[in-house]
């Protein structure tokens, strides 16, 4: 049965397995690539596997890169593609739930099986073996479950980031996660404070962009946003007894999440949008619950939570932006959402029409046909304000700094950027000002 499986591999793939097998080593594609074959995805990348020492790699190949040689990994470079070729190895003892302290290469494949995270992660093909699958990988594939290969409990002790890259392919596969292994992350589940911020990250986005980003819901479950996002736990925990709301804050946000596409800023935004709530919630006298200000709280948490976890300075201004901004009522008439796109920016403001759909399909049926009805009435202003081309920027504003120095006899400093503003703010308006002769007219008046 195994044998029979067949996986098409890239020419280049098979070049350098061809290769590596001629000079008399071993050498097999491994790892996601074989996973996501099987599953009929294209892979990302295809990773190889080989008897061969990193030295004897390089031999038989004219370039390569030095990758990761103390790891075993050197890449072989064909045309401009690279490919990271790694000798057969055994991950030592885990220092700190971290790094392996020192990793031995090995002659034996299921040695290296042996070493790799779930069973659907630890097969192995080539052309002349076919798949090698000695974990069940494939019974898993069918099973849909996420399974740590050996004994899970040892396999977090070695490296706590598994728990986290077990619920993330469970959020892309859609898969479940096996018992024992599912028991296991709730219990070592603490380990992850060991882990840095720039690996938690790339996990996060992975799990939030999937197909099924509430399977944040099982890393609450199973402890893990209790040590990588605190403040989610939180949300969890807060019912929101409002009309408005049929969940707590928590579900309410996960709801968020599926509602809108898989793209990193738009989830994240989701993810956080309400995140202040917790710290801001007052109940009235009839006993409805509030959480005035939550948009601004929302923003500060996420701009801590996002540093705290290393992103990018480009991720945290979009994101915070869209938190800040996500309840702001726009009104569906021209100046107003011209104002708007002015007071979030050009880049934000499609964004945010998306960020205020997801969040109102995410809350209770109550005044849904009000609330649909004049988004949907925004965006088809905003349509029009686009297709006219109408300015709601300096970018298209008609008179530049220089124009108001050389035609306004204005004088060169500070003032330039705030005359520019007040015309910006006349323009959005009144679009019909926005030409040069009316704007420095203007600007003479007004100085
Ligand atoms: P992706 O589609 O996200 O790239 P992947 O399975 O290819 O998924 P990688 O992080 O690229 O994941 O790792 C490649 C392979 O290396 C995995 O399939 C797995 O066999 C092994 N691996 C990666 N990280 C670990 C880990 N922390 N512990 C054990 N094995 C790992
Ligand atoms: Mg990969």
């Amino acid at each position: 049965m195994q044998n029979r499986t067949m996986i098409q591999l890239p020419d280049k793939v098979s070049y350098i397995i061809n290769t590596i097998m001629e000079a008399g080593y071993e050498a097999y594609a491994v790892g996601g690539c074989i996973r996501d074959s099987i599953l009929g995805r294209t892979p990302d990348d295809w990773d190889i596997t080989t008897s061969a020492s990193p030295h004897q790699v390089k031999a038989l190949f004219p370039r390569t890169i030095d990758t990761g040689i103390q790891h075993g990994t050197v890449t072989v470079m064909l045309d401009r593609e690279g490919f990271e070729v790694t000798t057969y190895r055994i991950d030592g003892a885990y220092e700190d739930g971290r790094h392996p302290k020192e990793v031995t290469f090995t002659p034996e494949l299921k040695e290296d099986l042996k070493r790799r995270d779930f069973t659907i992660n630890a097969m192995a093909y080539n052309e002349k073996a076919g798949l090698v699958d000695i974990f069940e990988g494939v019974a898993d594939l069918q099973k849909k479950v996420i399974r740590c290969v050996g004994d899970p409990r040892e396999r977090f002790t070695e490296d706590a980031l598994r728990m986290m890259r077990a619920v993330r392919f469970s959020a892309q596969l859609g898969y479940g996660i096996e018992d024992q292994t599912a028991k296991a992350i709730g219990e070592l589940a603490s380990n992850l404070a060991l882990i840095s911020a720039e690996r938690i990250q790339t996990e996060l986005i992975k799990l939030v962009t999937s197909p099924h980003p509430e399977a944040l819901r099982t890393a609450y479950e199973t402890g893990i946003t209790k040590v990588i996002l605190p403040e989610f736990d939180r949300c969890m925990e807060t019912e929101q007894n409002n009309p408005h709301h049929c969940y707590c804050v928590g579900e309410h946000i996960l709801r968020s999440m599926e509602e809108i596409r898989p793209d990193k800023t738009l989830r994240l935004a989701m993810l956080f949008h309400d995140i202040g709530k917790p710290r801001t919630l007052t109940e009235d006298e009839k006993g409805i619950y509030h959480f005035h200000g939550h948009p601004a709280v929302s923003e500060e948490m996420t701009r801590t939570i996002l540093r705290r976890l290393k992103f990018d300075n480009e991720t945290l201004d979009y994101v915070t932006k869209l938190v800040r901004y996500h309840d702001y009522d726009v009104i569906p008439k021209p100046a107003n959402v011209r104002r708007a796109v002015l007071k979030t920016g050009e880049l934000i403001f499609p964004l945010l029409l998306e960020v205020k759909e997801a969040d109102l399909k995410a809350q209770s049926m109550y005044m849904r046909r009000e609330k649909e009805e004049k988004l949907t009435a925004v965006g088809r202003v905003y349509q029009e304000i686009l297709s006219q081309k109408q300015c709601v920027s300096l970018k298209t504003l008609a008179v530049t700094g220089t124009d108001l120095i050389k035609e306004a006899g204005m004088q060169p400093g500070r003032e330039i950027g705030s005359m520019l503003q007040k015309l910006l703010d006349l323009v959005v308006e009144d679009p019909s000002l926005n030409e040069r002769a009316i704007l420095l007219k203007k600007a003479r008046e007004i100085q």
